[in-house]
């Protein structure tokens, strides 16, 4: 199918399933290990994941990831955007993060309507199982993928970008946000340094 038909596809349909919003518990709960046995059973999950990432994107604009928690699934399994392809990652483990972070503005699938800024390490390295359940390590990313698989194994502790922020000047509406892009720096408190950074979605781009 066209990409374009694709995605009109899915921005008038209902969401193939019922992203969690923000104040619901199965948000908060720490997601279980996939067990061994259950590995063949991944497929529909990631199937699930993906479409519940394309009815957001057709709906709502960019998304690079998202985590099995936001659709119900108590399971460690997350799905991120690499180099224009979908990659799924079970039992995903951050093995290393660089000791230095920077700021950035992240949007959340389960509450789209806020942009928060957040600190995440600029590179990060994290271990998975694929698929095919074999497993593949990714080494010192870059920082737009480092926030985006920091972000996903986030949701996987019910841990939110709102945990994250420092202060309540971190989180503005996100049309306002999109509106202003110059208003807001990465960083408020850093706000007469350096350029602005466009915004950017998580699980947002996430
Ligand atoms: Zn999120």
């Amino acid at each position: 199918m066209h990409p374009w038909l694709s995605r009109l596809k899915w921005r008038y349909r209902s969401p193939p399933h019922p992203l969690l919003p923000l104040g619901d518990p199965r948000l908060r709960a720490p997601a279980a290990q996939v067990p061994d046995n259950a590995r063949p059973c991944t497929a529909g999950t990631i199937r699930s994941l993906a479409d519940a990432l394309h009815w957001f994107q057709a709906r709502h604009g960019a998304a690079r990831g998202i985590a099995a928690p936001q659709i119900g699934i108590p399971f460690r399994i997350i799905l991120v955007e690499r180099d224009g392809e979908e990659v799924p990652l079970i039992n995903p483990v951050i093995t290393w993060t660089s000791p230095e972070s920077r700021f950035g503005w992240e949007r959340c699938m389960s509450f789209p309507h806020l942009a928060v800024c957040v600190p995440r390490p600029v590179s990060l390295s994290v271990t998975f199982l694929t698929a095919e359940s074999t497993r593949d390590t990714w080494e010192h990313v870059g920082p737009d993928l480092s926030s985006v698989v920091r972000h996903e194994v986030d949701h996987l502790d019910g841990v939110l970008t709102l945990d994250r922020a420092e202060a309540w000047e971190m989180v503005v509406p996100w049309t306002r946000l999109v509106a202003e892009p110059n208003r807001f720096h990465p960083h408020p408190r850093e706000a007469s340094a350096g350029s602005p950074q466009e915004p950017e979605t998580h699980s947002g781009r996430s």
